[in-house]
């Protein structure tokens, strides 16, 4: 079921018109179904039901607190990458043992705060974090509760900037010096070791990359248990992929049901992280063209949304659907790239698209852009952050508002050198 449809005419978030939006919050701006959340999640929770087995959503993948509250209230944990991420964890209402602290390089202060605000478990990701962590524990007289992140060597056949789970990726412990990390980390003190973590990638569109890695996982937590170690959860981490273009990413039931299987028998207690799959395709980014500039070889519309509002297509070489808001039943097409105002030839949102003819004043909307959307924007140009709306049913509300250019101004200070400016 798609949650962005065209109805009379004119495209919806559910039951509002995105034009509607526009004319009251202007434009661009990210826009998210609630439905479409829901709807993902419960896959989730359906998929798991009689497993031993629990969600903690990624929220690097859109940590809008609306977005995060509303998981938090179907019962999810979350995954987080930062202290920026726990604070907004908590203040959505996610209780702190429930949030789970990954991440290639944890300050001591970083560590510190995790454990005074008592998250259920911190995913390690070297011998030198297990040395900090283990002396940052014995300061507060606690013990942190931690998993070993394990690089299991395997091609997760995404692109390269999303892949995590190669030898030459900097994630994790190579598994093949995993028990050695186990015996350090059974030494600390303050450590107590809980399980194993993996995170192979993101945008994973087969099974068979999660099979080898959870089989290489599945011999190693024996080899660590006949060390002595209590290995009771097996985190497998997120990356399952969304549609963009024409991919057939596994169901979320059969991604569940492959993890299941292939644990079979092993007596852990399951952890999945999903983000992306979670949000992705529950998002849409809405722009307006502000010009048509025909050229020569291709025509460039020119969008008010730029690649400071949504870098995928830059950074990772992303493809984007787009559609005008406007139902066109024009079979007519022209070719053009969908460009922003950035001085930057790599500002654009799409290139050498067939879409009808669009004049000054039409809205678009890019499609799949919920996860690593809003969340990687910037101001870059001194634009100001593209609020965020949610809708849910016939109703909507703007969770982050556009700042106004004098706020974005306000927190940048003169050097007390410098002479007052005058009015
Ligand atoms: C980014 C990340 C995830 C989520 O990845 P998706 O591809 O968005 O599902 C899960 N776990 C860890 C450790 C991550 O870094």
């Amino acid at each position: 079921m798609s949650f962005f449809t065209y109805r009379d005419g004119a495209m919806h978030a559910e039951g509002v018109a995105l034009a509607t939006i526009a004319a009251q919050v202007g434009t661009p701006f990210y826009c998210y179904s609630t439905g479409a959340l829901r709807a993902a999640w419960r896959e989730f929770a359906d998929g798991i039901r009689g497993m031993n087995a629990r969600v903690c959503y990624a929220m690097k993948a859109n940590s809008n607190l609306a977005v995060i509250r509303l998981f938090g209230e179907l019962g999810a944990g979350a995954d987080i990458v930062s202290l920026g991420e726990m604070q907004r964890a908590l203040a959505a209402g996610i209780p702190a043992r429930r949030i789970i602290y990954s991440g290639v390089g944890k300050k001591p202060s970083e560590l510190m705060a995790a454990l005074q605000a008592g998250v259920g478990q911190i995913n390690v990701e070297s011998s030198a974090e297990l040395e900090t962590l283990n002396a940052v524990a014995g300061q507060l007289g606690v013990a942190a509760d931690i998993t070993i992140r394990v690089n299991p060597d395997v091609d997760a056949g995404t692109h390269a900037k999303i892949t995590t789970g190669r030898k030459e990726n900097k994630f994790g412990i190579d598994i093949d010096l995993a028990r050695d990390a186990y015996a350090l980390a059974g030494r600390l003190p303050n450590l107590r070791v809980v399980g194993v973590a993996m995170h192979i990638g993101s945008q994973l569109t087969s099974l068979n990359p999660y099979r080898s890695a959870i089989a290489r996982m599945r011999a190693l937590i024996g080899q660590l248990r006949s060390d002595g170690h209590a290995i009771d959860r097996f985190d497998i981490g997120g990356g399952l992929g969304i549609v963009y273009a024409d991919e057939k990413p596994p169901s979320i039931s059969d991604f569940l049901a492959m993890a299941a299987r292939e644990t079979d028998g092993l007596g852990c207690e399951l952890t999945f992280e999903p983000g992306r799959r979670l949000v992705g395709e529950a998002g849409v980014l809405v722009s307006e063209v502000i010009l048509v500039k025909p050229g020569a070889a291709k025509t460039f519309v020119v969008v008010d949304a730029a690649m400071n509002d949504l870098i995928r297509p830059t950074l990772y070489e992303a493809w984007h659907d787009i559609v005008p808001v406007k139902e066109r039943r024009d079979a007519a097409t022209i070719r053009c790239d969908i460009v922003g105002p950035i001085c930057e030839s790599g500002d654009y949102l799409a290139q050498n698209r067939d879409l009808p003819p669009l004049a000054a004043g039409d809205l678009v909307m890019i499609r799949s852009v919920g996860a690593y959307g809003a969340v990687m924007a910037s101001a870059y140009n001194t634009r100001p952050l593209a609020p965020e709306v949610m809708v849910d049913g016939t109703r909507f509300a703007v969770t982050r508002p556009r700042p106004s250019i004098e706020e974005m101004l306000s927190v940048e200070r003169f050097p007390p050198w410098m002479e007052p400016t005058k009015p």
